[in-house]
């Protein structure tokens, strides 16, 4: 870093070539030219662009300048070398700066000092830290003292500069400085750096300098000049250390972008009593409650509150009285400035129309605004601030729908646990991020991924987490450390993907090699069922029962005003009662998606339709499906009564008749007895049932061709059930009888042909008649493309993009996770596509077909029921389609609301855009 020192600096080549480059803040000059939305984060990056819009609305900034992005662009464009034209700008910053504050910039008699400061469009680690007390050297530091009259503080300025100094821009090893300070307090008996004297910090300050003299090789730069290039070279070079870099990488941040440098003028926090520095919220961002929230110090510098070096004071009286804390919170010990601080607060809010995130200083009674930015909030804060702040009148009601993140909303919901479940605690651990789970517990990311990709839920146990961690956390419903705070690693990344986490659970010991934890005398192998639970920290032995999260008035205020803007319907994939249920609660308009199949499984059952899948004939099968047929028909009128009067989507039987064999030696013979045939003669049955490829073969409708009697008991069952239903309850449900895995618009022919005299049939018997439609899942490259015929025949689409994905791509889903990883890290997918969908090929294909199918016949039905029905991106395409509805699975409903209405929203503004 010694060459930051002496940048280079190249003459520019005309007066085209030197566009300004920079902006004045603070005093009355905004030279951002704020729009009243915080000025342009582009060209002067986040901090930048608030300080200029503070500026402009007359908060109390303390003067300074922006040297823009477009010059760190140019600054790497340019081989790293500034064009002359900067220097005479920078020049007219500094003047800015001391013709209001009065002061000088290398003067000894009133020394004029700067903050320097990086900020790039978002907020960035990896960036150059901040250097304040920049101008001080032996010289001014005497002139400080003298106007300040404070020997002290003008000592303990130039000691924590050259401390950062030497360590932000010269990038010497820091230990050396901290070990120092720790010396000279020892030598004192101070507790505090605040104990040290005067003369305590200028030997420090002597001791630093030889440092710096020593670890670099040159003197500590005393030209005030030098100190202020050096550091704006520094923010300019951070833009490419491996950290930045590595961030910008996994953010998606394009190099191009650069990042702004602040320079400022300081203003002390530490000059006595009368001063404090603090850092607030204007509502809570953990609760969301419309309450001041923060912390401060009294004589204190910058990052002293964060680096907790001192405990900080409450901001407000409630919160220091509810926290039974002892120190004066600010309210009380400064009462006139923290009331100039709350009305700062109101303006800013009102000015940037979100809740805020505040860095501010006192300095003697005098209040400084350092920096604004919208404040990082929880699900459940965001939820309520929208709402709030719609109420409010800050914003519209579309705006709070736009604002609140769908898979927050997921967050919400997560299940806690039964407070009357019996629970057999292990230990207590921190309450690191919100929700429960149970699991198998792993003891590393390794197995925590492999067992989660054959189905296993899993609890990811850790000493602590690393990011090399990070694919078991994602894997685990769970994740537990033995080390590490709130804001550890664990602790924040579980956040941030919205899983349960427990951390810093001292007690816990872990022995990865033997697979196994103990708790005192508890011992834990990999594999036993753990649960933990993210909201009071509590491990405990076993599975525990969960229930359903109370949604708060909040959440329904929100699905209200989303529903409003919301085109498309949102329905759900289910085949249980209970599942329907839920999914009705959170407001499903009716079933997207009901796959018969599952029910099929039930132990009373498999028995007949093994009979059925064994019989040699269609006598033989017709005997099974009649014992099959009275309970499928029991299923759909459950499923017909709760989903009363909506539209449900009803599978015929789609996965390979293999899946249902029997295994063991004991079903054969249970399947021998029912059937009246030999075990052998089965087996060769069986044998014969053998697919080299399942999932290209005899599934879907290719049972129904050839066996159609199956499709007509299930075609039968449906429309007794209905017509049941609609006889006892009145609201007769609207049956969409759905045919799997067409490719021709001959299968979906004769098909039809079964379903229709299958309702005929029972139409005639039960005297009573019901609407229904027959449409077809849209799952194989062909039967999109060829969307035009089959609409002959189908009233409805519905897109089966979990298959449709897998023979688009042709990838399996259940075989992909080998090579996913590597393929979504080469850029080769954008994201896994059975999450979210494809839309460049998958999408392509739904949009022809669902254009062929609208030629065909103009009223057709479009909607989707693979896993994307639920996942934001894939919502957003469907609306861009115009498809008629959505359909994820019942947790995944209110997300998908607020998706949609989203959706809308953004379609709304496109349209209005382009006329
Ligand atoms: P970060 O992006 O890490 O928050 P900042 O540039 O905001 O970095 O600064 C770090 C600390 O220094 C903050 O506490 C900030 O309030 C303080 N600070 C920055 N500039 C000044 C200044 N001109 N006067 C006083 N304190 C300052
Ligand atoms: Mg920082
Ligand atoms: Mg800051």
């Amino acid at each position: 870093m010694a060459d930051s020192l002496n940048p280079t600096f190249r003459s520019d080549t005309g007066p085209a070539a030197t566009p300004r480059y920079v902006y004045r803040f603070g005093g009355g000059v905004s030279d951002g030219g704020d729009t009243g939305h915080g000025g342009d984060k582009n060209l002067l990056g986040g901090k930048g662009a608030n300080l200029d819009g503070m500026a402009s609305i007359g908060l109390p900034v303390p003067p300074g300048f922006t040297i823009s992005t477009a010059m760190c662009t140019r600054y790497y464009e340019e081989g790293q070398a500034f064009p002359d034209s900067l220097r005479a700008e920078v020049a007219k910053g500094i003047a800015h700066i001391e013709g209001i504050t009065g002061k000088a910039f290398g003067d000894v008699a009133n020394p004029l000092l700067v903050s320097v400061r990086s900020g790039a469009r978002v907020s960035m680690p990896g960036m150059m830290d901040t250097v304040l007390n920049l101008g001080l050297n032996d010289a001014t530091v005497e002139g400080l003292a003298r106007v300040s009259g404070d020997q002290r503080f003008a000592w303990d300025s130039y000691r924590r500069f050259v401390q950062m100094y030497a360590d932000v821009v010269l990038e010497l090893d820091h230990g050396a400085f901290e070990e120092a300070l720790e010396i000279a307090k020892e030598d004192k008996g101070a507790q505090l750096d605040t104990d040290l004297s005067a003369d305590d910090l200028k030997a420090l300050v002597a001791t630093y300098k030889r440092l710096v003299q020593e670890e670099w090789g040159r003197p500590f730069p005393q030209d005030v000049h030098d100190q202020l290039w050096g550091a704006v070279g520094a923010v300019f070079g951070s833009w490419q250390s491996e950290r930045a870099k590595v961030y910008r990488r996994l953010n998606d941040i394009p190099a191009n972008w650069g990042t702004a440098v602040n320079v400022q003028a300081m203003v002390f926090g530490n000059m006595g009593d009368t001063s404090a520095t603090g850092v607030a919220f204007t509502r809570d961002p953990a609760k969301g409650d419309r309450a001041y929230y923060g912390e401060f110090l009294i004589n204190a510098q910058g990052e002293d509150v964060v680096a907790g070096i001192r405990t900080p004071q409450y901001l407000t009286k409630v919160a220091r009285e509810t926290a039974g804390a002892k120190a004066a919170s600010m309210e009380e010990a400064m009462p006139e400035v923290y009331g100039q601080l709350a009305k700062v607060f109101d303006l800013l809010e009102t000015h940037y129309r979100d809740m805020q995130d505040i860095e501010f200083t006192v300095e003697r009674g005098q209040l400084w605004m350092l920096q604004t930015r919208s404040g990082k909030r929880t699900a459940k804060a965001a939820l309520k601030i929208a709402v709030d702040m719609a109420e409010e009148g800050l914003i519209s009601q579309e705006e709070a729908v736009a604002r609140v993140d769908p898979s927050a909303l997921d967050q919400l919901l997560h299940p806690t646990l039964d407070p009357a479940a019996p629970r057999d605690v292990l230990t207590k651990g921190l309450p690191a991020s919100p929700g429960a789970a149970s699991g198998a517990a792993v003891f590393d990311a390794e197995t925590a991924q492999a067992w989660a990709e054959r189905g296993e839920a899993v609890i990811l146990v850790r000493v602590e987490t690393s990011p090399e961690d990070i694919h078991g956390m994602h894997a685990a419903r769970g994740i537990l450390t033995a080390r590490g705070g709130m804001t550890s690693h664990a602790a924040v990344v579980a956040r941030g993907m919205g899983r349960p986490c427990v951390s810093g659970a001292g007690a816990l010991t872990i022995d990865a090699r033997q697979r196994r934890m103990r708790i005192g005398t508890r011992e834990i192998d990999e594999g036993e069922t753990i649960t933990i639970d993210g909201a009071t920290g509590e491990v405990m032995a076993g599975e525990v029962a969960t229930v359903q999260p109370e949604l708060s008035g909040d959440f329904g205020t929100l699905m209200v005003w989303a529903d409003k803007v919301r085109r498309l319907r949102v329905r759900t994939n289910a085949e249980t009662p209970a599942d329907c249920r839920v999914a009705r609660d959170f407001g499903a308009e009716g079933i997207g998606l009901c796959r018969t199949e599952h029910m099929f499984f039930d132990a009373a059952r498999i028995t007949a339709v093994r009979q059925m899948i064994l019989a040699e004939d269609e006598r033989g099968r017709r005997v099974a499906l009649d014992r099959l047929l009275p309970e499928q028909r029991a299923d759909f009128a459950e499923i017909f009564t709760i989903m009363a009067g909506l539209p449900c989507t009803i599978r015929l039987l789609d996965p390979p008749l293999h899946e249902f064999l029997p295994h063991e030696e004991e079903e054969f013979a249970e399947v021998a007895r029912a059937a009246g045939v030999g075990v052998e003669t089965l087996k060769r049955r069986a044998a014969e049932l053998h697919e080299f490829n399942p999932m290209l073969g005899h599934r879907g409708c290719r049972l129904g061709v050839t066996y159609p009697e199956i499709y007509e008991m299930q075609a039968r069952a449906i429309f007794e059930a209905a017509v049941d239903v609609a006889e006892k309850t009145g609201a007769a449900p609207i049956p969409e009888v759905m045919v799997p895995l067409v490719g021709t618009r001959r299968e979906l022919e004769l098909m039809k042909v079964v379903i229709d005299q299958a309702a005929e049939a029972v139409f005639a018997e039960k005297g009573r008649r019901i609407d229904y439609l027959v449409g077809t899942m849209i799952e194989l490259p062909r039967a999109a493309l060829r969307a035009a015929d089959i609409a002959h025949d189908a009233a409805f689409f519905s897109f089966g993009t979990n298959d449709l994905t897998q023979t688009t791509l042709g990838v399996s889903r259940d075989d992909a996770a080998r090579f996913l990883g590597v393929y979504v890290d080469q850029g080769i997918y954008a994201k896994d596509p059975f999450v979210s969908l494809d839309v460049e090929g998958v999408g392509e294909l739904i949009r022809i077909a669902a254009e062929r199918g609208r030629s065909t016949r103009a009223d057709i039905k479009l909607g989707i029921c693979g896993e994307h029905g639920g996942d934001p991106a894939s919502i957003a395409f469907c609306e861009e389609v115009a498809l008629d509805y959505v359909s994820a699975s019942p947790y995944r409903i209110p997300a998908a609301r607020l998706a949609a209405a989203q959706a809308s929203l953004v379609r709304a503004a496109q349209r209005s855009i382009s006329t």
